[in-house]
């Protein structure tokens, strides 16, 4: 008998690259997706796979799904600061009603029930690395808090249904991650660099381009999601590729790999925009046995090939 997953934002970077992971491990799919930052474009190689659905459909409303489910992984989000502050309402709502309606489903099927949730819940940290036991320091009625709230009480719900109804939840907290079917115009600062590299466009730092990040290359990430997934493990995890740089760096390093003409400029650092991040992976690595294999550079180098056919191809 094949094993039936429900992935809620499954047209979205992760989503899809997760659909993709699940078909190639003998499951069936329901894909879901509002399509509001997802594209088809990203799942529409599956369409012609037996054991692949979608249903074009907002997860905060009730979510009915025939048969039997065994996996439901919960990653419909706007996911980028510039979708979220673009979409704030929607952020919240499918972060809490959205996670509601998922885990309503998990109930009911008897799933196990799987959470996209963020390096954001630890706000702009304090203590550095992260690991899983620090509370986070954010800021509720900030603009980011629309993004960072609604994850954290996505969380909350989890773990709630976790010990009241007995739901085997887990929870991924996914720091930066990059790699081929993120949206040029998502606004994070690797597609937007590369974009404007590929351009000979100014490269556009925000505040002195001393904030750091840990870039994660999805092949890990989804890896890992997996091996969470399978796992017995309820407690929440980080996923993310501790080799930590400047925002600057990150800005010369794509201008120097694209052969680019671009100049690097500064521009007004957003409101809340956290100095520093970079996950603790003890935790994973202990558990689940996983690493980060990729490293920046060679991430970089393919999704840069990536970018590039995709800006041919416009
Ligand atoms: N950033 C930047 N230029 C851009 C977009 C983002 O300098 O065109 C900065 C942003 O202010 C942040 C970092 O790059 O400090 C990473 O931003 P991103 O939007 O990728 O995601 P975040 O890690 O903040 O969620």
């Amino acid at each position: 008998m094949k094993k039936t997953a429900v992935v809620t934002g499954g047209a979205g970077f992760l989503g899809s690259h997760l659909c993709d992971k699940l078909i190639n491990e003998g499951m069936r799919i329901f894909c879901i997706d509002n399509l509001l930052t997802g594209s088809i474009q990203n799942i529409s190689h599956l369409f012609g796979e037996k054991d692949f659905t979608f249903y074009k459909y907002d997860v905060t409303n009730y979510i009915h799904i025939p048969g039997n489910v065994d996996y439901i992984l919960h990653f419909a989000s706007p996911a980028s600061p510039a979708d979220y502050m673009h979409y704030p309402i929607q952020t919240l709502k499918v972060g809490s009603l959205g996670t509601h309606k998922a885990l309503g489903l998990a109930k009911e099927k008897k799933a196990v029930f799987l959470l996209a949730s963020t390096s954001e819940i630890y706000g702009d940290p304090i203590i550095h690395p992260q690991p899983e036991t620090y509370w986070g320091n954010v800021n509720p009625t900030g603009p980011r808090g629309v993004y960072d709230e609604a994850k954290r009480f996505a969380e909350a719900l989890v773990m709630a249904y976790h010990r009241s109804h007995g739901i085997n939840t887990k929870i991924a907290r996914i720091f930066n991650t990059y790699g081929t079917r993120m949206r040029l115009d998502d606004g994070r600062a690797l597609p937007t660099f590369i974009a404007q590299a590929l351009r000979n466009d100014d490269v556009t730092v925000y505040g002195d381009g001393s904030q750091t990040r840990s870039f994660c290359y999805v092949d890990d990430m989804i890896d890992g999601i997996y091996r969470l997934l399978l796992s017995d493990e309820n407690e929440p995890i980080n996923f993310g590729n501790p080799e930590e740089l400047t925002i600057k760096q990150l800005a010369e390093k794509i201008v120097a790999f694209t052969n680019s003409k671009s100049k690097i400029i500064f521009k007004e650092l957003p409101v809340d925009d956290p100095k520093i991040r970079q996950p603790d992976i003890k935790k994973a690595s202990k558990k689940l046995n996983w690493f980060p294999y990729v490293a920046l550079d060679l991430g970089l180098e393919k999704t840069i090939g990536y970018f590039q056919k995709i800006t041919d191809s416009i």
